[in-house]
């Protein structure tokens, strides 16, 4: 089963017990990280471990964090598509552009993956009742695990949230509150009722948890490419979580002998009205300042200030990466583009991410044969108020 020994500080490495929920670092309230024992595992896996094995996450249990599968909640997380996008790659000059396609979660987004393990392993240290204060994705994602788990879910979403997210919830019969202001008051009201009421509060990387599902990301790639990873991935970065999660994925795979130390560059890509992380990365911070009056139709891009700035500026540097922003203009024109060359329709965050391959392979930042994996985050459906007809 697990090989999960306890819980390290990602800032002053400070060691914390497993077997407890947990936040934040007690010490210095940073996020806390999973660790396993990598020797003794190492010992016993091997690519032949997997032979046979499910296609969901669950495949890579001994990297995950559940005591016992018997808590384990699984609506067939995971496992998703790694397309070969021939026609599109033609388009932008790219013989090996590779699609992850996250949509194909329960839930229609890669939201599944984190919550799927945040909620499980919530259920497993016997906690009844979980909050998150969400504008999108994560509320959809963390209702519907609750629901499965027999666990009450309680939403904190700003009032003019597009609907689908919105029904979503209450159809997982979650409690929604409807708040007026931005997903920082949504913050701030589920951090006030979590203490009032004792719910355990799920928002990203303030438990442990959430970055051992999206890890799973980064192990996945890993298998699909024969235990070689591609030149360059690009993630569309909000709080980071996935990125932040598959660069973990790789340190741990590499210490378990299965992967050499040659990694992808990271490419962080955000939004114009909303790029705290790229204005890091080129001041030369190791932190980020909060972004003032975002605004981006990607709403999962719409993060001000995220808890793991440092852990994502770090990644983008170590990996020789770069942080990049694209307007909402050009990010509905690549969620165009990957519809009607793929068959995929995306997310605007996963159309930002064909925005960003199209600048870095014109900009020769990327060279026309290395394999590039741009992240499809989640469906397109959910939105019905993006227009793509008429974007050329
Ligand atoms: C949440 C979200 C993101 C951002 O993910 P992080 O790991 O928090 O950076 C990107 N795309 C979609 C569709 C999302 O829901």
């Amino acid at each position: 089963m697990t090989y999960l020994t306890h819980l390290e500080c990602s800032k002053c490495r400070k060691e914390v017990a497993a077997n407890t929920p947990q936040r934040l670092c007690p010490d210095c309230q940073k996020p806390l990280l999973a660790r396993y024992d990598l020797d003794a595992l190492g010992k016993v896996w091997n690519p032949q471990t997997l032979v046979g094995r499910e296609s969901t996450l669950w495949r890579f249990r001994e990297l995950l964090p559940m005591a016992s599968m018997s808590h384990a909640i699984r609506l067939g997380e995971g496992g998703t598509p790694l397309l070969h996008a021939k026609r599109l790659g033609k388009v932008l000059g790219l013989e090996h552009l590779l699609i992850k396609d996250e949509a194909l979660n329960p839930t229609g987004s890669f939201k599944a993956r984190g919550l799927c393990l945040a909620v499980s392993r919530a259920c497993e240290l016997g906690i009844a009742e979980v909050v998150i204060p969400s504008a999108g994705n994560a509320a959809g994602a963390m209702s519907a695990y609750a629901a499965a788990a027999g666990m009450r879910a309680h939403v904190f979403m700003p009032r003019d949230v597009p609907l689908p997210f919105r029904s979503e919830c209450e159809a997982y019969g979650a409690d929604v509150t409807l708040v007026d202001g931005l997903i920082g008051d949504c913050g701030a009201a589920a951090k006030k009722a979590a203490e009032a009421h004792a719910w355990f509060d799920v928002s990203t990387l303030k438990e442990p948890y959430r970055l051992e599902g999206k890890k799973t990301m980064g192990l996945e790639l890993a298998e699909d490419l024969g235990w070689k990873l591609p030149d360059v991935i690009i993630y569309p970065t909000g709080g980071g979580t996935g990125l932040i999660g598959m660069w973990k994925a790789f340190d741990e795979l590499e210490r378990l002998g299965m992967i050499s130390s040659k990694r992808p560059r990271m490419v962080v890509v955000q939004a114009e009205g909303c790029a705290p992380m790229v204005r890091a990365f080129e001041e030369g911070s190791d932190e980020a300042r909060p972004w003032e009056n975002a605004s981006t139709i990607a709403a999962g891009l719409r993060v001000p200030a995220a808890v793991g700035d440092f852990l994502i500026l770090r990644t983008v540097r170590e990996s020789g990466g770069v942080a990049i922003a694209v307007s909402d203009r050009d990010l509905t024109m690549g969620q165009h583009e990957l519809a009607a060359c793929e068959g995929v329709f995306a997310c605007p965050e996963g159309g930002a991410t064909v925005a960003a391959v199209k600048r870095l392979v014109d900009t020769g930042w990327i060279e026309p044969t290395e394999c590039v994996v741009a992240f499809n985050t989640g469906t397109g459906l959910k939105y019905p108020e993006v227009r793509t007809e008429g974007v050329p």
